[in-house]
Formats: C-alpha cells, sequence, structure tokens
C-alpha cells in the first residue's frame, strides 16, 4: 500500500485557505541524506522545479544551502538553511512554497509514511481530496508519478528536453 498525495489539490487547498496548516509527512527509506526533509519538498523540487540552468535560487541563498544533485534535481542542506526565503522570491515559477521553511515545526505533524499505521493517520489528518492509500503505479498520463517506493505524487511535472 502507498500513500499518494495529490500536489495538484494541495495547492488549491492552500490557495483557498493560506492559513492551512498542513500535515508533513517524511519516509526514511527514501533517498534523503542531506537532513530533514519533507515529502513535500522531495516532490516538489523532484517534479514542479524547473531546473533552471542558472538557477538563481542558488545563486542568490546567502548559506550556500542550495545545490543541484547529479540529475540536476535542487536540494537544500536543510542543517545551513536560515529560513531567509530569498530563494522563494527569485523563483521565477513559484516553485517553492514558503511553509517548507519554518525552523521550528510542530512535531505532531510529522507523519512516517514507511509505518502502515502512521500513512493512514497522514491520508486522515490531510484536506479532504489531497491524499488517499492506494495500490497504483506509476500513470503518467493522469499525472502520477512515483516518488519512492513508498509514496505516489499527483502533480504537473515539467520535463526538461533532456529527459
Ligand atoms: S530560505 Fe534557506 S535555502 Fe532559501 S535562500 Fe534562504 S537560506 Fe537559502
Ligand atoms: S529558481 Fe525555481 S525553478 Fe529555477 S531551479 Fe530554482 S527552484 Fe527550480
Amino acid at each position: 500500500m502507498k500513500v499518494l498525495l495529490d500536489m495538484i489539490e494541495l495547492r488549491a487547498a492552500m490557495v483557498q485557505n493560506p492559513s492551512l496548516e498542513l500535515p508533513e509527512a517524511l519516509c526514511y527509506s527514501s533517498a534523503n541524506t542531506n537532513g530533514l526533509k519533507t515529502i513535500r519538498e522531495l516532490a516538489t523540487f523532484r517534479f514542479t522545479c524547473r531546473r533552471c540552468e542558472d538557477a538563481p535560487c542558488i545563486a542568490v541563498c546567502p548559506a550556500y544551502a542550495l545545490e543541484k544533485d547529479t540529475d540536476g534535481v535542487i536540494m537544500r542542506h536543510t542543517n545551513l538553511c536560515v529560513s531567509c526565503k530569498s530563494c522563494v522570491t527569485i523563483c521565477p515559477f513559484g516553485t517553492m512554497m514558503t511553509d517548507f521553511f519554518r525552523h521550528h515545526r510542530n512535531k505532531d505533524l510529522f507523519y512516517d509514511l514507511c509505518d502502515p499505521e502512521e500513512a493512514r493517520k497522514f491520508v486522515a489528518a490531510c484536506p479532504p481530496g489531497t491524499a488517499r492509500l492506494t495500490d497504483e503505479k506509476e500513470k503518467p498520463d493522469e499525472h502520477i508519478y512515483q516518488l519512492n517506493e513508498r509514496v505516489l505524487i499527483r502533480d504537473y511535472i515539467y520535463v526538461t528536453e533532456k529527459e
């Protein structure tokens, strides 16, 4: 059983209610060795980011907290990030949601999606229609992509010419 997180519906819910407090999810079996990162952050940099060649977000970061991995995907060193949000402001595509950068998160809002029980609780805590448990596989024609072995993401992805 996987969790499908619908980033399209999540963004719509946040536009409707900007003060919405979203539950956050982690999945420690995913490739994630540079500090604690949420599923939404991993999904955004992997699927939504336009992978700008000159990456103004990296250039503007005063803490040298952003870099590209070997696949050209932006990653944030959370231990270096000072939450200034300069990268959010300069990104021409509005890729990032500002709440990625909160320093003090409520620990109770984190769910480990590698634990089936926590995955169920996460889905129940998400706004209606934004997450579900599923046995589905990737379905690009429905904008559903695999983030890792436990998580599917629904989003409009940006495909570079190289891909
Ligand atoms: S919010 Fe963090 S990653 Fe973004 S520019 Fe500021 S220090 Fe860098
Ligand atoms: S500026 Fe925005 S779209 Fe461009 S690489 Fe950075 S996060 Fe991605």
